[in-house]
């Protein structure tokens, strides 16, 4: 059966000692044992929020990692690095990376096999912009999304993956996917896994939904039969928040 996943992105928020105060609020509060919590912190905070984590649901994980092993790269964080700090997963592939900082399928391909050696978890992110949910082409961008990167990957590597399908128009901005919305495409990507690496593999493929989800509407959308969990940006960031979603299901 595939896991159940709530993810904390925590984005450039907290200071390191908040940073600490939250996590263990987090590590204090969370009671499920069929739920993987994840905190993604910032790079800074990782390896003293891994030291704080005691609670055996939650891990830690980064928000992205260096698209090289190691060397002359001023201010990059490698997948080593990470991996040496007790962090199981790395986010790969947000909107706000591809936007901001001009990550295209090829860097993330790049960060995708660091992460896979390293035995991190990735959780690759996907979703499409405002225009191309207005045009009714979702469906095609976001497949293609996965064509170019975690579909090239060997089916024993591509199984170790969590997705994420977060429209863009409905991160940070209060807007949320239909359930319906939801569904429709977490069940489009899981028919487009089956097709390329068959039906048992698409089975186990824990797809999460983000965008704007919050204590609110967690429930309704997790109880989509294709949606695994979420990744939770702004409503991660209170425990008691984040806790609500956690015992959504
Ligand atoms: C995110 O950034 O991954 C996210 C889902 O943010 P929010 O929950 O704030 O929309």
């Amino acid at each position: 059966m595939r896991k159940k996943v709530v993810a904390g992105n925590w984005k450039c928020n907290t200071n390191l000692q908040e940073g600490i105060a939250l996590a263990k609020e987090v590590n204090d509060i969370v009671s499920v044992d069929d739920v993987v919590v994840v905190l993604g912190t910032p790079f800074v905070h990782i390896t003293e929020v891994a030291k704080t984590v005691t609670n055996p649901a939650v891990s830690v994980s980064a928000q992205n990692c260096a698209a090289e092993p190691k060397g002359a790269f001023t201010g990059e964080v490698s997948a080593e690095m990470i991996a040496s700090t007790g962090a199981k997963y790395v986010i790969l592939g947000h909107s706000e990376r591809r936007e901001y900082y001009g990550e295209t399928s090829e860097i993330l391909n790049k960060k995708l096999a660091l992460v896979l050696e390293n035995k991190l978890t990735p959780i690759y992110c996907c979703g499409e912009p405002l225009e191309i949910r207005e045009a009714g082409t979702q469906n095609e961008y976001v497949i293609k999304q996965l064509q170019e990167t975690i579909f090239t990957l060997p089916v024993e590597e591509f199984k170790k993956l969590i997705l994420a399908y977060e429209p863009i128009w409905a991160i940070g901005t209060g807007k949320t996917a239909t359930t319906e919305q939801a569904q429709e495409i977490h069940k489009t990507i899981r028919d487009a896994i089956a097709a390329k690496f068959g039906q048992d593999v698409a089975d186990e493929i824990s797809i999460l939904y983000g965008g704007s989800c919050n204590a609110k509407n967690a429930k309704e959308l997790f109880a989509n039969p294709d949606v695994d969990g979420g990744l939770i940006g702004g409503a991660s960031l209170k425990a008691e928040d984040f806790n609500a979603i956690i015992t959504s299901y």
